[in-house]
């Protein structure tokens, strides 16, 4: 069969770290399916190749053979050519975690934490927990995801306005990880993580999605077109601090009065029903109570999702999206607070926009963020810049 023709500039353009790209997204999966893909020529496709396998990123076929199953020149992606490790930091709890690079958990922990402690309380703890599970036999460890609640500087790897976490701003946080692991540091928001986390599970196979993050606070992560939208200051998706007619005058948590969160976030539900003399801690116990009947308990999450719904109904329109995925702790009690959501996207939204759009639980429940933060730093280091500087740097 011919070969076929592709204009010169493209020819020779695809690097190894593409290559990588491509077999990491199941684009091709043999060395004929990476010059078909790209128009290498033969040659050009074994060089790539062979430094990828060379560098311990890609099993080849005859290395493979062992393990059966696999056709001879197949290419596989070697997750255990080194680990990425993770930290959800929360207001009470924060989860860690182990990720290979294949996206796979190898282990996890979790540490509580004061209500409002600062960087030099929680830190050093989720350091420490870190540390525990970063056992001798597992491989270089490449990147470190952390989310945060707030609007974070991903360059800087500091948190820039999170007032629900008093003392944080500003602080870097890659010198508390220091001592662990001499890898790059990826710092995103919570919302953003639980967002990235689709892009492994619902947003794999759709390109417009909105996931909610409804849990002590309330967050919007935005995938529009395939992407993560941040914002120019990093703020997309701060739903909860909108300012809505009901709450006018109600005290928000952020400083400001009238915000969404002020009627609809964790936080405010608890405060609610701890005014009426009830138990309640955290947004999980409400939860709790509401799988096992609890009518005020139900009633509280079906509203709260319904206020979520009003505003949400707007992003709907602008956005357009094919789905909208309901996350974080209230999301547990996903029947009823989708059902508040639901009704008030159709009766606010267009019936274009609400035509053939679908409400879906989160992926990976209460992991999602720990797989988002893994997800983010997978992304980083496995990028065709990151994989290319590294294979530079290991013929110098
Ligand atoms: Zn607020």
């Amino acid at each position: 069969m011919a070969e076929v023709r592709v204009p010169p500039v493209v020819r020779e353009s695809a690097t190894a770290g593409d290559l990588l790209a491509l077999l990491r997204s199941g684009r091709a999966a043999t060395r004929s399916d990476l010059r078909a893909v790209t128009g290498l020529s033969r040659t050009a496709v074994v060089a790539r190749v062979n430094a990828l396998a060379e560098s311990g990123l890609v099993l080849l076929g005859a290395e493979l053979a062992s393990t059966g199953g696999r056709p001879a020149g197949s290419l596989v992606v070697n997750h255990l050519a080194g680990i990425v490790l993770t930290a959800a930091i929360g207001r009470s709890r924060s989860q860690v975690a182990i990720y290979d690079l294949g996206g796979t958990e190898l282990s996890a922990s979790a540490v509580d934490h004061e209500i409002g402690a600062g960087p030099d309380d929680v830190m050093p703890g989720v350091a420490e927990h870190l540390r525990t599970l970063l056992t001798p036999d597992l491989p270089p460890v490449l990147g470190i995801g952390v989310s945060l609640p707030g609007v974070v500087d991903p360059e800087r790897g500091v948190s820039v306005d999170t007032p629900v976490m008093a003392g944080w701003d500003g602080v870097p946080l890659a010198p508390y990880l220091d001592g662990i692991a001499a890898a790059p540091l990826f710092l995103a928001n919570d919302a953003d993580a639980m967002a990235r986390s689709e892009f492994l599970g619902h947003a794999s196979s759709v390109r417009d999605v909105l996931v909610v993050k409804a849990s002590t606070g309330i967050g919007l992560g935005v995938i529009a077109d395939g992407r993560i939208i941040s914002g120019s200051r990093g703020g997309a998706g701060d739903l909860g601090h909108t300012k809505v007619p009901e709450a006018v005058g109600r005290p928000c948590r952020c400083g400001d009065v009238g915000c969404l969160e002020t009627l609809a976030a964790g936080w405010a539900l608890v405060a609610r029903l701890r005014e009426e003399g009830r138990t309640v801690e955290h947004i999980r116990d409400l939860v709790a109570q509401a799988l096992v009947g609890d009518a005020e308990a139900k009633q509280l999450l079906r509203e709260s999702g319904r206020q979520v719904g009003e505003l949400l109904a707007v992003a709907i329109n602008l956005l357009n999206p094919q789905a909208v995925v309901l996350g974080g702790d209230m999301a547990a009690a996903y029947d009823v607070y989708a059902a508040g959501v639901r009704e008030a996207v159709y009766a606010r939204a267009s019936a274009l926009a609400t035509r053939e759009l679908q409400f879906l639980p989160a992926t990976y429940g209460d992991r999602a963020g720990l797989v988002g933060c893994a997800t983010h730093a997978l992304d980083q280091v496995l990028s065709p810049a990151a994989i290319d500087a590294r294979l530079a740097r290991s013929r110098t």
